[in-house]
């Protein structure tokens, strides 16, 4: 049987895994790192890069590089990167590829399937698009499971026999889950989960940028618009500020010039951890109610929580940890690297899957995190109201599931309905989500109350599927739910995947090269004009090596380069671990 890998498709950062020995291992890339950024990058001449070498062209051409598209899957956004245009789900195939490609060379083999996390939170659009993601870049998506869920695997593979309530706090960069569940001797039960899907690490790195822009006069939007290198370059700095309170009072932030360069005359600001801490109260308030509900579905009260665990980078700011603290009064649990739980439990969900025998006495039970349902009318004296909603599958309800509800038609001889379906809590639909509609006609004619039967099927994966007949001739209705583009026909997605077959990528033996040029170009601007000739040259000659073919030369002018910038005072990471 070929391999089943796992990955971790995340807002910032992606991760790959395999189940082998027994246990579920990351992958590394091409930069020996398991963690590759999510961001993509094209080159002048069209090729792509993927992850730390597209990081580092971000701060030199911000507008040939693209991250944080994990949050516009499921829409129609599209994004340009030279002369091309990308939809969402093709930039997340291409990291996909990326992690394919590492993947197939560190295990020797092709590799066809893979099971991908996607937050609780994913609505029916976003967990197509990530199928389609998936098929674009050449894998078949065996599973799509749920990111808090993939944590809890984890937590199951290596404490078989607890007997515990946990809680899965998940920030990651673009979105919050909270889940709660119950482990049992080795049965893994999720019982309730809640979160937000724009509620992320990248929101408080953006109102630091904010913060630090004011105190030069700068508005964020005008900013963004007239001086985007500066934004670009000094969203880094706040970054790394952001990641430096873990354990600082305080940090420097250097202010870039307007070709987002840093020099020894830029300006800097000094932002304590206080100040930050302040201007982020209001997203750290926004956790409190995705936590306060997933208690009261599963009817638990926070002392009952036995444990917490932490997961996604962004929990790793203490202010995450001591909100846990407070509100559940248990101490989050510290065994699991944050960043890295998801993907193993991705690894161990492949294993599940391939029946391998270290997971045999395994068993899980996963959620339907949101309410589904459709639209209807009421009847008021003799007047009728449209816009309420019905649910048909409740929310935190164990899947699969599949439920049938009867509705009937409202006036005399109706021959049709148009059946409208949605995703939410609120009473009206236009506070909820739609996913889509179904037209049902041939209704026989009659009085009103011709019944028309609709069933709801929500899957392992997350994937929705709705059905209508009619009792009354056996007719059936099925729907393809959203109008997104990720509802493409087969024929549309063979044509999309030969599209994007045609992309090139910059060769992998290539980008720890390029990445290095690419940092060197990125700091040729902020050392002083004394040195800047010296590393200019050997920039130069390093390029001029790279495509001669002569392994020697191209290997000393490597060298070369990396004793000028150690010479230089100037540190360079070869793996990229940094966050
Ligand atoms: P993930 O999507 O799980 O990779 O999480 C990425 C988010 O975690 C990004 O917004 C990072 O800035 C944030 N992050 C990573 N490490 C830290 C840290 N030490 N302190 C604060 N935020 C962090």
């Amino acid at each position: 049987m070929s391999r089943i890998v796992g990955i971790d498709l995340g807002t910032t950062n992606s991760l790959c895994s395999v189940f082998a020995d027994g246990k579920p291992q990351l992958i590394p890339n091409a930069h020996g790192s398991v963690m590759t950024p999510s961001v993509v990058g094209r080159l002048e001449d069209g090729q792509i890069l993927v992850g730390a070498a597209a990081k580092d062209l971000r701060v030199t051409q911000p507008e040939r590089c693209v991250s944080g598209f994990k949050r516009w899957m499921g829409t129609d956004r599209e994004t340009r990167l030279g002369d091309r245009t990308f939809t969402p789900p093709e930039l997340s195939s291409l990291v996909l590829r990326s992690l394919r490609d590492d993947a197939e060379a560190f295990l020797s083999t092709n590799i066809s399937e893979a099971v991908i996390t996607v937050p609780a939170y994913f609505n029916d659009a976003q967990r197509r698009a990530t199928r389609l993601a998936a098929e674009l870049a050449g894998l078949k998506a065996r599973r799509i499971i749920n990111e808090p869920t993939a944590a809890a695997l984890t937590y199951g593979f290596h404490e078989p026999q607890a007997d515990k309530k946990l809680i899965v706090i998940d920030l990651g960069g673009g979105t919050f889950d909270v889940t709660l569940m119950e482990v049992f001797e080795g049965t893994l039960e999720i019982i309730s989960t809640a979160g937000e899907s724009f509620l992320g690490g990248e929101d408080f790195t953006d109102r630091l940028v904010a913060t630090v822009l004011k105190t030069i006069g700068e508005h964020v939007e005008t900013a963004e618009l007239k001086k985007p290198l500066l934004v670009a370059r000094l969203r880094e700095q706040c970054e790394r500020a952001k990641c430096a309170f873990h354990d600082a009072e305080e940090a420097v932030v250097r202010i870039p010039d307007e070709q987002g360069e840093i020099n020894e005359h830029a300006r800097s600001a000094r932002v304590r951890r206080s100040t930050f801490e302040k201007v982020v109260k209001p997203l750290i308030d926004r956790l409190k109610a995705p936590v306060g509900k997933a208690l009261r579905d599963g009817d638990c009260s926070p002392d009952e929580v036995d444990e917490v665990i932490l997961v996604g980078g962004a929990t790793r700011m203490p202010l995450v940890s001591s909100f846990a603290r407070e509100y559940l009064k248990a101490d989050p649990l510290c065994s699991f690297n944050p960043d890295e739980v998801v993907a193993l439990g991705a690894g161990i969900q492949a294993a599940l899957i391939m029946d391998d025998a270290a997971v045999e006495d395994m068993v899980m039970t996963d959620v339907c995190p949101f309410t589904l349902g459709i639209e209807t009318v009421k009847q008021f004296g003799h007047h009728m109201q449209e816009g309420y909603y019905v649910p048909v599958i409740h929310r935190n309800t164990t899947i699969p599931v599949s439920r049938e509800e009867v509705f009937s038609t409202v006036y005399a001889n109706q021959n049709s309905v148009r059946i409208n379906i949605y995703q939410g809590e609120a009473r009206k639909v236009k506070d909820n989500l739609k996913l889509g509609e179904l037209s049902v006609d041939g209704i026989p004619p009659g009085p009103a109350g011709q019944q028309v039967c609709v069933r709801f099927t929500y899957d392992i994966n997350g994937i929705i599927e709705v059905e209508a007949y009619l009792p009354q001739t056996g007719a059936k209705f099925q729907t393809v739910l959203t109008q997104h583009a990720a509802d493409l026909t087969e024929r549309e997605i063979a044509d999309a995947v030969r599209k994007m077959q045609d992309v090139k990528f910059y060769p992998r033996e290539d980008v720890r090269n390029q990445r290095l040029i690419l940092f060197c170009e990125k700091i040729v601007g902020e050392i002083s004009p004394l040195h800047r000739q010296q590393l200019e040259e050997a920039i130069d000659v390093f390029e001029h090596s790279m495509s001669s073919g002569d392994r020697e030369r191209f290997e000393q002018s490597r060298i070369g380069l990396l004793l000028m910038l150690s010479q230089l005072g100037i540190e360079y990471e070869e793996t990229d671990d940094e966050q």
